[in-house]
């Protein structure tokens, strides 16, 4: 039996997936005890302003962890983006499986190409073409649409159909985080300032905001800079995978201006761009445009890529 250390990682990737989606449950449940039990009493206070700033406070949190949570359930069951079994970018099914044969039977490392170069594209681990901007994914088996990454908090790969999910639950999961931090801030001070008059009972009710406090500073700050990294692909119009792939092709087709690549991924509607879903409509315009015909005539028969 021969040992694949790949497969054993993908493996372990998907395993680590499930344990995940319990963790960012668990993590959401805490920040949300944390906050009740520091504002909680706060809602009942005398001064009617102190009681609408808990209230408001509250409101916004929660509003956002709703909307975390629909968002991440959204990506997590999303499919990101199948091909269509016997898509091909030629005009007659007898050229494609012609062109197929001669693609399989080129050696792996010849003609590796990569999106936006214009070139042919074949997948050898699932004998079929594929669209530009499709990459093979390993830890489903199958090609996906618009490929960024196979994400382990989400066990899902982020595609075509899930992208825009997956950045509001960055989004959405930041500004939880860093509210959550600034309005647990004040009972972290407030209670190190009296802490020679602390009870027993304070101290261990303490220890859950403490430590929310510490998860959310955490979770802010990465979020932050993984939100600031995708912002900017998002604005040049490219996945994680093309960031580097980039760099090989001398003009990047898919940038459309900044204001085209962001409708592409939120779609055209402001009020639609903070929900984590597609309309029918929007999925089909995105389908077809991942589909579309490249540029392929040129490079027809003469190169392929079997990335
Ligand atoms: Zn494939």
């Amino acid at each position: 039996m021969s040992f694949n250390a790949f497969e054993l990682c993908s493996g372990c990737l998907k395993q680590l997936g499930k344990v995940m989606i319990l963790v960012v449950v668990a993590f959401v449940v805490l920040t949300a005890a944390a906050m009740l039990n520091a504002y909680g009493p706060c809602l009942g206070h005398e001064r009617v302003g102190k009681a609408f700033g808990c209230f408001l406070g509250l409101l916004v949190f929660f509003s956002l962890v709703c909307m975390l949570l629909w968002s991440y359930f959204a990506a997590f069951l999303t499919e990101p983006g199948r091909v269509p079994a016997g898509w091909s970018p030629f005009s007659s099914e007898e050229e494609a499986q012609l062109e197929a044969e001669r693609a399989e039977a080129r050696s792996p490392e010849q003609g590796k190409g990569v999106a936006g170069s214009g070139r042919l594209r074949y997948c050898r681990k699932c004998h079929g073409w594929k669209p530009e901007r499709t990459h093979h994914d390993s830890m489903a088996g199958r090609c996906v649409l618009k490929m960024d990454h196979y994400c382990v908090w989400i066990a899902n790969t982020v595609g075509l159909c899930n992208y825009k999910a997956f950045l509001l639950f960055l989004f959405y999961t930041f500004w939880a985080c860093l509210l959550a931090a600034c309005m647990l801030l004040g009972e972290v001070v407030s209670f190190f300032r009296g802490l020679d008059t602390v009870s027993p009972e304070q101290s261990s009710r303490f220890a859950l905001t403490l430590l929310a406090f510490i998860v959310d500073i955490a979770f802010a700050l990465s979020l932050g800079g993984l939100l600031g990294m995708h912002a900017r692909m998002v604005w040049l119009n490219v996945t994680t995978i093309e960031m580097f792939e980039k760099r090989r092709v001398t003009q990047w087709p898919f940038d459309r201006g900044p204001r085209r690549n962001f409708q592409e991924v939120f779609g055209a509607s402001a009020w639609r761009w903070w929900l984590p879903t597609h309309t029918r409509q929007e999925q089909e315009r995105m389908l077809d445009a991942a589909l579309a015909a490249q540029p392929f005539e040129e490079a027809m028969g003469t190169e392929f890529a079997n990335l």
